[in-house]
């Protein structure tokens, strides 16, 4: 082994780099939801590679499925010829996630990353509708590459584009000025008015939960709303459920509960369900227009992905039973953070999220980084969101064991003292 890995990455490479400067350990070996560091030391992981890693790490039959595909000589990568593991991940998609839904919906495979499904998104509602301008949320988060920028909140992010990114309207998201203010009725009142200055766009973009953004949660109506108008005004909805799909909300696709019928849809992270990169834009038949190639792209759908997505779809879609223990956990998470904000008045914190996606808003804006860091010396993973990493994010992967939630649970309530000590919050007078 390298004799001192941590020193190999920091001399070589690029200074981009950025999850390891927050957990700076080597890790070496990963379980469910457990991660282990080159010294032996165990960390709980509440961070899921950021929602990748639903099924948790190396989830032993996902792993048998991908070992046996590879020891059998079975193809590997095939450019998008037509293999078994395509046609099979195909099958069961559209037999275990589509048929039940009631939905109909072509598979692109745009290529291996989030980033990938949201241009082809893109591209596809712009050729539809043959207009330019995309409409997108404050605060959205939908990926790095320039299109995705283009419909990203982040001042930051967006700078590092170092050109000008335009075609895109940012509208103001659900509760973005307070529950007072319904924002459909605004963006409503923009498109319809001649005079708004706002070209009709092709498009709408938009997040059930804002997860990078702060875990902003859209009100069911808010996207019923917005779908409405997306209607009326001939544009197409895009639903970004990479983040918040695959289960981490609470059903497989986070727009069920709301009944939305998106125009198109873009999954990933989790899909795999192994880690292996892997994504796919979803496009209603009526408006799968492309050219063949016209969107084209090497790793257009990996074998290895093809195998363990199926396999993780058979293991946790193929009733609801999955979905209650999502729902459970996810009200175990809620309510414990709930406790811990009336516990801690001092911290000002709100909670929020849906499903196993849950977070907590502090008044003092640096507290969730501390947290973060307290965590991790308390060997607990876990990380911020936010434009200002002001949001303290749980992301545990939804196979997490009651008893290690709550093993996590009671490390950020002793991470939350420890980092109100250290930034010199002391709690109110009054308060017990
Ligand atoms: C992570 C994410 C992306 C981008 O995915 P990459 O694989 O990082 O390109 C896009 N949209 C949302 C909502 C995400 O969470």
């Amino acid at each position: 082994m390298t004799m001192d890995p941590m020193a190999s990455i920091e001399r070589h490479e690029s200074s981009v780099r950025s999850y390891v400067r927050n957990f700076p350990t080597v890790f070496e070996k990963a379980q469910g939801s457990w991660m282990q560091d080159i010294k032996g030391d165990r960390y709980l992981d509440f961070f899921a590679g950021a929602s990748v890693l639903n099924y948790g790490h190396n989830h032993p039959e996902l792993k048998k499925v991908l070992i046996e595909y590879l020891t059998g000589d079975n193809i590997t990568h095939s450019l998008d010829m037509a293999s078994v593991a395509r046609a099979e991940f195909l099958d069961t998609f559209y037999r275990l996630i589509l048929k039940p839904r009631n939905m109909e919906y072509q598979v692109q495979f745009p290529g291996p990353t989030g980033t990938n499904a949201v241009e082809a998104a893109l591209k596809i509602a712009r050729k539809v509708k043959g207009r330019e301008k995309i409409m997108s949320f404050t605060s959205a988060f939908h990926g790095m590459t320039l299109g995705s920028l283009s419909v990203t909140g982040n001042a930051f992010k967006r700078q590092g584009a170092g050109l000008p990114l335009t075609h895109s309207d940012s509208m103001p998201y659900c509760n973005y000025f307070g529950p007072e203010h319904n924002t459909i009725d605004y963006i409503d009142q923009m498109l319809g008015d001649s005079g708004s200055g706002m070209d009709k766009p092709a498009a709408a973009i938009v997040e059930t939960v804002q997860a990078e953004g702060g875990v902003n949660v859209a009100d069911w109506d808010w996207l019923q709303g917005l779908q409405e108008i997306c209607r009326r005004h001939d544009m197409l909805l895009i639903v970004d459920d990479i983040q918040t799909g695959n289960g981490r909300c609470g059903s497989f696709f986070s727009f069920e509960p709301a009944g939305l019928s998106p125009d198109i849809v873009t999954v990933s992270k989790s899909l795999s369900g192994y880690g292996l990169p892997f994504a796919i834009t979803l496009v209603k038949p009526e408006y799968d227009i492309w050219e063949p190639g016209e969107h084209n792209g090497t790793f257009r759908g990996h074998n290895p992905a093809f195998v363990t997505a199926a396999k993780a779809l058979e293991l946790y879609w193929q009733d609801d039973a999955f979905e209650q223990v999502i729902a459970r956990r996810g009200e175990m998470m809620r309510s414990f953070l709930e406790r811990l904000c009336s516990k801690y008045p001092e911290a000002e914190g709100t909670a929020r999220g849906r499903g196993m996606m849950q977070a907590v808003e502090f008044g003092n804006q640096e507290l969730a980084s501390q947290i973060s860091h307290v965590a991790f010396r308390n060997k607990l993973i876990i990380e911020t969101a936010g434009p200002d990493d002001e949001v303290l994010k749980l992301l545990p992967p939804l196979t997490t064991e009651d008893a290690d939630l709550q093993k996590g649970l009671d490390v950020i309530e002793k991470s939350l003292v420890t980092a109100m000590q250290e930034l010199g919050i002391t709690r109110k007078a009054g308060s017990q």
